[in-house]
């Protein structure tokens, strides 16, 4: 009984999809989190008229001296905010001016750190949100965005090479002046292991490198789903050829070390999900195998004592 596994491909692809929304111009509004359990992102509007936010007992509402002074700081920095891990190693005592944070919720509990914002007292003073909006699109926390890199606006976008990232925390101080602190998902060519012949096409590895970028650099929201590789018999389990998937994370803070890959196959590398793999034939082994190095061993001559050889990579 042989087994095989084969990504489909009969979906549309996702980014004939995300085409259409990222040609619009991003236009961010707000949705303030006291209200998101009432009404959904209301559409793109003049700010003029944009809806007040509730004000929250927590964030007293800035005085108009104070929002000048945010926001002439905002428009002369080109990056106005900065995150700082703090190693584990290095963990420093609190004191009055110091602000460590934790973030955990990475995907996977060892991306977990600590972490500071500079300056803290104004990322602090902005007034924090549950979703905002790019162009008809409504990005909330903790969902996956695409991250522009250069400011060509001009020719069709090439979305493999979109920085990818997923939203941790939204603040504004009006819908011209929207942050994002995000982490990176890495593809494998950014990281420094580059990219190896198992890695998915789409393949995206989360990392514990936060940032905070403005969001008028986000093209649009991606899917990016877990792939576990021991769910072998679920079909749905598996990404299709046109889906972001993540099943490994790379611990960029504390250790620069990558979490394990289930190893297959006489070559024990990883699976490619892109490609086919099919079990052994012997239903006491049921190895699972790449169909190349099944192939390659069956091209290989019998060595002289009539035993063929392990096929290497
Ligand atoms: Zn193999
Ligand atoms: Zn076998």
């Amino acid at each position: 009984m042989t087994r095989t596994k084969r990504p489909g491909g009969s979906k549309k692809r996702k980014s004939e999809a995300i085409d259409e929304r990222a040609a619009k111009r991003p236009n961010n509004t707000l949705e303030p989190i006291q209200d998101a359990a009432i009404a959904p992102t209301p559409p793109p509007e003049p700010i003029a008229s944009a809806p007040a936010p509730v004000q929250s007992p927590a964030q007293p509402k800035l005085s108009d001296a104070d929002t000048a002074h945010i926001k002439a700081y905002l428009d002369r920095t080109e990056r106005p905010f900065a995150v700082l891990a703090i190693p584990a190693s290095k963990k420093r005592k609190r004191s009055s001016t110091s602000h460590q944070l934790i973030q955990d919720d990475l995907y996977d509990s060892r991306l977990t750190l600590q972490y500071e914002i500079k300056p803290f007292d104004k990322w602090s003073s902005l007034r924090k949100y549950k979703k905002f909006s790019v162009g008809s699109e409504s990005i909330g926390c903790g969902e996956c965005v695409l991250v522009k890199h250069t400011d060509e606006t001009t020719g069709p976008i090439d979305y493999d090479a979109q920085w990818k990232a997923r939203v941790l925390e939204i603040r504004a101080l009006d819908q011209e002046h929207v942050y994002l602190r995000v982490a990176w998902l890495n593809r494998p060519e950014d990281l420094e292991i580059g990219r190896k012949r198992y890695h998915g096409k789409l393949e995206l590895i989360p990392t514990n490198q936060l940032d905070i970028i403005d969001a008028m650099a986000v093209n649009g929201r991606i899917d990016v789903m877990h792939w576990d590789e021991l769910l072998d018999d679920d079909p749905k389990a598996m990404p299709e050829e046109d889906q972001y998937f993540w099943r490994y994370t790379y611990d960029f803070v504390h250790t620069k070390s990558y979490s394990k890959l289930r190893e297959i196959c006489v070559c024990k590398t990883p699976q490619n999900p892109d490609e086919l793999i099919v079990s052994c034939e012997n239903k006491d082994c049921g190895q699972w195998m790449h169909t190349k190095c099944i192939a390659e061993a069956a091209v290989k001559p019998p060595t002289t004592n009539g035993t063929a050889k392990t096929p290497q990579k």
